[in-house]
Formats: structure tokens, C-alpha cells, sequence
């Protein structure tokens, strides 16, 4: 039979994320593609660094049991590498204390492809292109953001999650930047406090995240001694009356959640500085720029907010590539002067 990733919770990784690549990155940018195999040929037993994603990783991984039966995370490496540059890539998961035994290698292609055929419910890298591409083919998706965070080996796995855009859909955000801002925003939120919420891109990823903290719970009730390894949160700029809605809709799904942040605008670095979380999702730059400092973070190019952003920067470029009036002057009186 078949090995079935059905009931697991699957992550594809990208060594981008896993890993930290500067070095061999710097070679492939400056010496193209041949030294950079030599490089990595040169280097396939000396082992890779942990890069940002590696805390969450490794935590996710420290749930699986002894039996085929309790294991509940499957990581699978998805890689941009072709299998003789990736080799390093897998020797280093060993020596890393990492038990991941999959891959996939696309020698330069966007592996996010292969998300379906595992079953994954999340692809991290550190690729935007790779993970835009995702997330336009409705894949769920994070690009992790280099940190500051200085990871201190304790056991327990703390995920934290924006809600608008990330768990949910951008229907709420999009009243909010789009329609009339915050007043419009907390009026539909007061209204629809009792509908549950449309689905957003780490939906699948939140869910079953979940039920490894409901595997927890009855674990703890079969054994007091049990020490949970895995807290969940929600950190959102919505604050009351906004918070009723993520309440209800929670209680919709099933779904607990350990602790939730209702911040109103407060910056969210000051709480994940605190709470310390080994991966925070959100879908807006800004508030993963700063969050980025203290702690590792995803950002998860999703809704109207990013195309609109998107389509600001196209924008700014044609604006900065455009001549300036000085030189539209110079040219219109190089028009005059020819007459
Ligand atoms: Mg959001």
C-alpha cells in the first residue's frame, strides 16, 4: 500500500527557509550556475546553518511519536536545486537532528507545483517569486523575512496568526482600506458579528494545526504529566466591537485557539517581542517589516491589499523611469527650437 500523507499535517519547505544559504546564494549571484555546483559539490559534507524557518520546523517535527501511528507531521523538502546541487541540502538534515527524508528537486522550476501531490497545507521560502506564484494559484504560501531572533532550544512551538488575510478571507480589510475605513469596517463587523467568516489562504494550515493542539488536549487528559508542546495565536489590529466575529467564527470551526491578541492599531512587534513566536503569518509588508526584528515571519502575499500595493510599486516605476518636467521642458523647447 501506498504511503499516505492524508491525516498528516504536510509542510513543503524550501532550503531557502530551512536553511541559512547566504554564502552559497552570494556564489550562485556573482559566479553563475558552475561555480555554484562546484561550490556545492566542493561543500556537500559540510553542514548547512539553521535558517529562519528552522525553529518551527524542528518544533513541528519534535510532535511526531514512535509509531507510523503517531506521526503527524511530514516535512517535505521542495527545492529549486537539481538533486547534485541539493545533495548538501539533505546531508545537512541529519546532522541537524531534523528527520526529513523527502524531496523534490525542479533544477530552477517552481516547486510549489507538487503542494497537491503531498497533501501540504503550507509552503514556506524565502523565494517571492515562488511563493507570489503560490498564493496566485490559490496555494498556501509564506515567504519568511530574515530576523533578529536569537532562538533559545526551549521545547515548546508558539504560531502566531494575523486573521484578516491570512486565516480569513480580505473581504473585512477590503471594507476597511477600500470602503470607507474604519468606521464602515466596525459597522459591517457589528452587523455580521454572528456570520462566520469567509476562509482565507492558511485556512488548511490553521485547521490542522488545530487538531494537533486538540491531539495535545487529550493527551493532557489522559496523562496530567503531559507537557503541551504547542501554542497557537491570533494577533490582529481589530479590536472591539471588530473582535466578536473571530470569537464566533472560531467557535464555528472548532476550533481554540490559546491566546489572541485584539491590538486596535497598537504596533504588533511589541507583543511578538514578548510572545516570542517561531513563525508569525500576516498578509500586509508593513506590519511584517517590523514584526521581522523580533521574530521569525511570513509574509503571505494575499488580497487586494498586496495587488493594490502591487500595482502602487508598478506605479512609482513608471513614474521614476518617466522623464522629469525639467526634461519634458528641454524636449518641448527642442520641439519649439526646430521650428
Ligand atoms: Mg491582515
Amino acid at each position: 500500500m501506498p504511503f499516505s500523507l492524508k491525516h498528516k499535517l504536510v509542510i513543503g519547505v524550501a532550503s531557502s527557509a530551512l536553511f541559512d544559504l547566504t554564502e552559497s546564494h552570494s556564489v550562485y549571484l556573482t559566479r553563475g550556475v558552475a561555480d555554484y555546483r562546484k561550490f556545492q559539490r566542493e561543500h556537500e559534507n559540510d553542514v548547512l546553518a539553521r535558517g529562519i524557518a528552522f525553529g518551527l520546523i524542528q518544533r513541528l517535527l519534535s510532535l511526531n511519536g514512535e509509531s507510523e501511528q503517531d506521526r503527524v507531521v511530514e516535512v517535505i523538502l521542495l527545492s529549486r536545486n537539481d538533486p547534485d546541487t541539493g545533495l548538501r541540502v539533505l546531508n545537512s538534515m541529519k546532522p541537524n537532528g531534523l528527520d526529513i527524508t523527502r524531496a523534490v528537486f525542479v533544477s530552477g522550476g517552481n516547486p510549489c507545483i507538487f503542494l497537491k501531490a503531498f497533501d501540504a497545507s503550507l509552503f514556506l521560502s524565502a523565494n517571492e517569486h515562488d511563493v507570489k506564484s503560490a498564493i496566485s494559484q490559490n496555494l498556501p504560501a509564506g515567504r519568511v523575512f530574515p530576523t533578529e531572533f536569537v532562538d533559545d532550544d526551549e521545547p515548546e512551538l508558539r504560531v502566531a496568526f494575523d486573521f484578516d488575510g491570512v486565516i480569513t478571507d480580505d473581504s473585512a480589510e477590503l471594507v476597511f482600506q477600500f470602503g470607507g475605513g474604519l468606521k464602515a469596517f466596525q459597522q459591517m463587523e457589528i452587523e455580521n458579528a454572528t456570520v462566520v467568516h469567509p476562509l482565507g489562504p492558511l485556512f488548511p494550515f490553521f485547521a490542522k494545526l488545530a487538531e494537533l493542539h486538540e491531539r495535545e488536549t487529550a493527551l493532557k487528559e489522559k496523562d496530567s504529566k503531559y507537557k503541551r508542546k504547542l501554542r497557537i495565536a491570533i494577533v490582529t489590529a481589530r479590536n472591539a466591537p471588530a473582535h466578536e466575529r473571530v470569537v464566533r467564527s472560531l467557535r464555528a470551526w472548532g476550533i481554540n485557539v490559546d491566546d489572541a491578541f485584539f491590538l486596535g492599531g497598537i504596533e504588533k512587534a511589541r507583543v511578538l517581542e514578548v510572545y516570542r513566536p517561531h513563525i508569525f503569518f500576516d498578509d500586509q509588508v508593513g506590519h511584517i517589516e517590523g514584526a521581522a526584528r523580533v521574530a521569525p515571519c511570513a509574509h503571505v502575499p494575499f488580497g487586494a491589499s498586496n495587488e493594490a500595493a502591487k500595482k502602487l510599486q508598478e506605479f512609482g516605476e513608471l513614474i521614476s523611469s518617466a522623464p522629469v518636467v525639467g526634461e519634458l521642458n528641454a524636449q518641448g523647447d527642442g520641439e519649439k527650437n526646430k521650428k
